[in-house]
């Protein structure tokens, strides 16, 4: 029996070996060493196969959204060999986000890096022959456009219901498919969008949620169902990007990992009179000015100007006599008890340390300008 196996062993090293080959993906790191085995192992699994490999090498995919669902199915991506990854995140790495986003370290949260910015320097550290884009913005009807155009998927990493709508009009207007995906607590829950075909995610949640809705902030989070429908969102974005689109699940999938409760609703198929999918009317794309978001996981709101790019030396220089300042290239931090603000440089900003729209907005005006 050992003999076997061995043999097997052999065989698939052997098949694995030739499939690299084959591949022509001779490449070597700053020590000089070959990677030609890197894909091996998934070559081997018949779903992909070196024609699916290949289709890999050739895919284009955006990532919205990099906290912990977004690390995950982009670690994941990375790893697999998708050739062209875009991360797209407006937040930064902070000491809380390490239980779970997986991509992160404590040198990321000690110099605030911007969480795209973070994401990428880790995946080339991993696998140099993806090609990552880091967008440092909120994605937004003035953007969304320009950013995602020539992507051919979409994955939601995103924290809120607002950019789920967009991104649900967008890839609803343009058929582009995209794989809804969101946790909290020890609950998760995911589902493929494929337009022209499935349901959206105005079909299933015509509203967004109304009242009180729980976020990691008054919930908590574990890191596992994160990671766990990160896993399984990468994985249909396999199925999707081989073409193996027969495999693709076509329901609003839902579990809990610490209940154990889990839950399938049917979503093969449009809700008849959806006002996205059915009408056609993209309300959210065509939203011009958007609120303050409060974001998830913490006591702050965001202001979201925009074409005011901000000379972080200068700003500096202002602030320096009102509090603590320091940047880096990404990000300027400004400390004025007990507020934090941190500014991007097209003029963003987060304030920590308020949920009032009125506080932050008059704080922004007063130390940054008008
Ligand atoms: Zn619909």
């Amino acid at each position: 029996m050992a003999a076997a196996w061995a043999i097997v062993a052999h065989q698939r090293t052997y098949a694995a070996r030739l499939a690299s080959k084959a591949l022509m993906l001779t490449t070597y790191n700053k020590q000089g060493m070959s990677f030609d085995d890197r894909y091996s192992r998934q070559v081997l699994f018949p779903g992909i196969g070196l024609e699916g490999q290949k289709k890999l090498a050739a895919a284009r995919v955006a990532v919205v959204g990099c906290g912990a669902t977004g690390t995950a199915v982009s670690a994941l991506l990375a790893r697999a060999g998708v050739g062209s990854l875009l991360i797209i995140d407006r937040d930064y790495v902070e000491p809380s986000n390490l239980q779970r986003q997986s991509l992160f370290d404590e040198a990321d949260a000690a110099a605030s890096l911007p969480k795209a910015v973070a994401a990428a320097r880790k995946i080339a550290a991993f696998n140099s022959e993806v090609e990552v884009r880091a967008e440092v913005a909120d994605l937004t009807p003035d953007n969304v456009h320009a950013l995602l155009a020539d992507t051919g998927l979409l994955l939601d990493g995103t924290d809120n219901f607002e950019t789920r709508y967009l991104m649900n009009d967008f890839a609803v207007k343009h058929g582009k498919p995209w794989i809804y995906a969101a946790a909290v607590a020890a609950y998760a829950v995911t589902m493929n969008i494929i337009p022209g075909e499935t349901a959206c995610l105005s079909c299933i949640f015509p509203a967004p949620p109304q009242g009180a809705v729980e976020t990691c902030d008054t919930a908590g989070i574990l890191n596992g169902a994160v990671n766990l429908v990160g896993s399984i969102q990468a994985t249909e974005a396999l199925k999707f990007l081989t073409g193996a689109r027969d495999k693709l699940r076509r329901t609003l999938l839902s579990f809990d990992v610490w209940s154990n409760d889990r839950a399938e609703v049917a979503a093969d198929r449009p809700r008849p009179g959806c006002q996205t999918c059915q009408k056609r009317e993209f309300v959210h794309l065509a939203g011009q000015s958007r609120p303050q978001i409060t974001l998830c996981g913490r006591n702050s709101v965001q202001i979201h100007e925009r074409h005011r790019p901000v000379d972080f030396a200068e700003m500096t220089g202002r602030l320096q006599p009102h509090g603590t300042v320091k940047h880096n290239d990404f990000v300027l931090k400004f400390w004025r008890d007990p507020y934090e603000l941190t500014l991007f440089p097209d003029g963003r900003a987060i304030i920590k340390g308020t949920t009032d729209t009125a506080v932050a907005r008059s704080l922004y005006a007063r130390f940054v300008g008008n």
